[in-house]
């Protein structure tokens, strides 16, 4: 399948041969997809010797931090100054796996004070808010990495011998297909991945270094979850959990310790919609997953302030954690043609 129009390929190749300083962002707690697909490209433009940087808005898992390159990415939320300069004189913005500026927060704000610099969007997301020159987004593919992999692909076939690209491209796809389980039903996904696979990449290896890699906290924490912490309620097919700051503290929280928790209750007979709240200062963080044709996006878009997918989105509420479950228990009657 191709994705990429010839117009829009020969834009871009056009954008990065001009280009000077070039700048990759990405979205608010970075995925796997937002790094692994952001640091595909690094990889790419720097082995073609442009003066690149991957830049996110917040800190991301650690089990994110072995990928190649990730002692280059700038966290705007620690290095706010450093990320501005780059961001001020890069001439090329790449944003990778978001659709709304919004989803940088106050680096978003940054980029709009680049006035001159040329913005090239690659991702997977419905409805982008159309802030970039050129728009590389669809939404029949597993990831973002994969659109990365396919321009990659087109504008130079030997850059796949990096196998740093392929390393950080497949970690996008692996994590965002929940390890090829969902998201992942086109074939041309297993011919991509078969391409990365390709002399020298262990996926036992990368797969242990992403899932068995979590610390005994967020193992016990998982559990506490599970036995204290899930709501089911089986007349609307949904259930939820919640953590609270003083649990997240007695489990020693780290980032990403809560990844794929709001999967989990998903795999109960029966269970369409899943809720996962996190209370955080001054507001509650909250991930929507779901299967079959229940729009999580839309859910999320139209009560919480966010977006997403159809099955996996996400959204905030100014509510307190208490307030934000009760607000979410008290819409479900309303959805019930998608739920019952
Ligand atoms: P997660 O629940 O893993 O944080 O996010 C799931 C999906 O929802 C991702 O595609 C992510 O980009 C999107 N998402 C998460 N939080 C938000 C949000 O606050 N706003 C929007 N627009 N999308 C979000
Ligand atoms: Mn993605």
């Amino acid at each position: 399948m191709e994705y990429l129009p010839l117009h829009l390929e020969k834009k871009i190749i056009s954008l990065i041969e001009k280009a000077e300083r070039i700048v990759i962002l990405s979205h608010k707690n970075p995925d796997g997809d937002a790094m692994g697909s952001s640091l595909g490209l690094y990889h790419f433009l720097d082995s073609k010797e442009r003066d690149v940087r991957v830049i996110v808005p917040t800190e991301y898992a650690e089990f994110l931090h072995w990928l190649p390159g990730n002692e280059s990415v700038i966290i705007y939320k620690k290095e706010p100054e450093v990320a501005r300069e780059f961001v001020d004189k890069a001439d090329l913005i790449f944003s990778l796996d978001f659709n709304d500026l919004k989803r940088l927060g106050k680096l978003g704000e940054i980029v709009e004070g680049n006035k001159t610099a040329s913005r090239i969007l690659i991702d997977h997301h419905p409805d982008p808010k159309h802030f970039c020159d050129v728009e590389f987004s669809t939404v029949y593919v597993s990831s973002t990495a994969e659109l990365v992999y396919h321009l990659i692909q087109r504008i130079d076939d030997q850059a796949m011998n990096n196998k740093d690209i392929r390393e950080c491209l497949y970690v996008g796809i692996m994590t965002d297909t929940g390890c090829f389980s969902f998201n992942s039903s086109n074939p041309s996904t297993f011919l991509t991945v078969a391409h990365l696979l390709k002399s020298g990449i262990n996926k036992d290896s990368i797969y242990d270094r992403i899932y068995n890699n979590f610390s005994a906290g967020r193992m016990k924490l998982m559990g506490y979850c599970l036995d204290h912490k899930m709501v089911i309620l089986p007349e609307y097919h949904t259930a939820y959990i919640s953590l609270s700051k003083k649990e997240m503290k007695e489990y020693d929280f780290k980032i990403g310790d809560s990844e794929g928790f709001v999967n989990l209750p998903l795999s109960i007979e029966g269970i369409r919609f899943s809720a996962l709240f996190i209370e955080k200062s001054g507001h509650t963080k909250i991930s929507f997953r779901s299967n079959g044709n229940f729009p999580a996006n839309k859910f999320s878009s139209n009560h919480f302030g966010g977006g997403g997918h159809l099955n996996a989105a996400g959204g905030e509420s100014l509510k307190s954690l208490e307030d934000s479950i009760k607000f979410f228990v008290s819409l479900l009657p309303d959805y019930t043609k998608w739920l019952i």
